[in-house]
């Protein structure tokens, strides 16, 4: 036995003796390969077809499944999917004596293009943004309402991404379809990027406000966290809450569904009732968050519902949490989200304890699965002092594009309206 062991230690050591001076040999031999011999790689064109995909065109190209997921994954990372669309460009460059993919770009516009470059010692791919050197020319739009907000800035020619970003921004402060109102009046400034005297995309939406005789006085900086894949990239009030529609959380801290919303077959009345919320299993005492800030209109026992909460939202949507053993807010009371409204309970018509959830908008009750529950944004230490700088940045950025000798200037009785060029150093 033990002789065994020592001819098999023996054989091991001479195997990795002579083993690894040749496999070290080999891979100077390969290095020393690459560099002579620069490899002439195939580009291949791909333009995305109307509905086609990014996949099915990298498999007519002749790559394999291994390497589309390693591709996808890599630039998944990178970029948002979503942004590909029919007619997109990308190039392949596969190096015909491997078959590797040594470069997959995505050319999204005429100023940027995402590249993975392959590197081959660590296989696998680096991510590169080229972005091409492109003027900046900084935009104000004064209004004043004489239909609805979007018309007024399709009047002003405002590209779409800017204006849905000033919609988006504006309908977490305005119930628009209730509060507008004709003369209400708005100033939005943001940046369009030209290349060679043509815009390209990218414009982004650096301030906003809205002045409205329903809605009262609102308005928002831009936040740059310094990184473009940032989720914290966006429109905040002075004060940094984001600016975000449908801002939601969701009522209790673990979800666990026991009865949906809509039609259920009642086991003790063998009917079919209308069930006007979603019913989530909790322990009694579980603690019940408002989903998103708001007013309490309603803090008491409430028949069936028992031990009832209800918050009316700045969007004009009522949140109620029902069967509360205990209630822990008062009527007229403000909320934020995540502000505990009270206890998970069994008061009124229940069985055991739950939480049943309702959303009603325009005094109807909806699916509240409709909510759109996003964590909650607010700016807090660093980056709100960033914010702040950034604040004060902008605003000096509004006086100079507005003192801008040549801007276009045109005014009407009812409308001001105000372009500017300037250059953000
Ligand atoms: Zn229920």
């Amino acid at each position: 036995m033990n002789i065994k062991i020592k001819i098999l230690i023996l054989v091991l050591v001479s195997i990795s003796l002579t083993a690894c001076p040749l496999s070290k040999g080999k891979n100077n031999q390969q290095t020393i390969a690459q560099e002579i011999v620069k490899p002439k790689y195939e580009l291949h064109e791909i333009y995305i077809p109307k509905g086609g995909s990014l996949f099915s065109e990298m498999t007519s190209v002749g790559l394999t499944p291994q390497q589309i997921i390693e591709i996808t994954l890599v630039f998944g990372d990178n970029v948002d999917f979503r942004m590909v669309q029919p007619n997109d460009h990308f190039q392949v460059l596969i190096d015909p004596v491997t078959n590797e993919v040594m470069e997959f770009n995505y050319i999204q516009d005429i100023v940027t293009t995402h590249k993975l470059v392959r590197d081959i010692e660590a296989q696998t791919y680096n991510y590169i943004l080229d972005e091409k050197e492109f003027d900046k020319k900084m935009l104000i739009v004064e209004g004043v309402l004489y239909t609805t907000l979007e018309q007024a800035l399709n009047d002003h020619n405002v590209e779409p991404v800017v204006k849905y970003a000033v919609m988006n921004a504006l309908s977490s402060k305005v119930n628009f379809s209730a509060y507008a109102r004709i003369g209400d009046t708005f100033k939005i400034m943001y940046e369009e990027r030209y290349f060679q005297g043509i815009r390209v995309p990218g414009s982004r939406l650096y301030y906003i406000s809205y002045n409205g005789k329903s809605t009262g006085f609102h308005e928002g900086y831009r936040y740059d966290e310094g990184d473009d894949k940032s989720a914290y990239n966006g429109m905040y009030t002075p004060l940094g809450h984001a600016m975000l529609v449908a801002p939601y959380r969701l009522p209790l801290d673990r979800i666990h569904v026991t009865s949906p919303y809509g039609n259920r077959f009642h086991p003790i009345t063998r009917k079919w009732r209308m069930h006007s919320g979603v019913d989530y299993r909790g322990a009694t005492g579980t603690p019940v968050y408002a989903v998103s800030s708001g007013r309490v209109i309603l803090a008491r026992k409430n028949g069936g519902f028992g031990n009832t909460v209800e918050v009316l939202h700045e969007n004009g949507y009522v949140t109620q949490y029902a069967h509360l053993h205990r209630i822990r807010v008062k009527h007229g009371q403000r909320v934020s989200m995540g502000s505990v409204v009270g206890t998970v309970g069994s008061t009124g018509a229940s069985t055991g304890p739950h939480l049943h959830f309702g959303l009603r908008i325009n005094g109807r009750y909806v699916n509240p699965g409709n909510l759109k529950m996003a964590s909650a944004t607010k700016l807090k230490g660093n980056r709100l002092e960033k914010y702040k700088k950034q604040i004060s940045e902008i605003k000096t950025l509004i006086i100079n594009t507005e003192n801008e000798p040549d801007s276009p200037y045109d005014m009407t009785l009812f409308e001001k309206y105000r372009r500017a060029n300037a250059k953000i150093s």
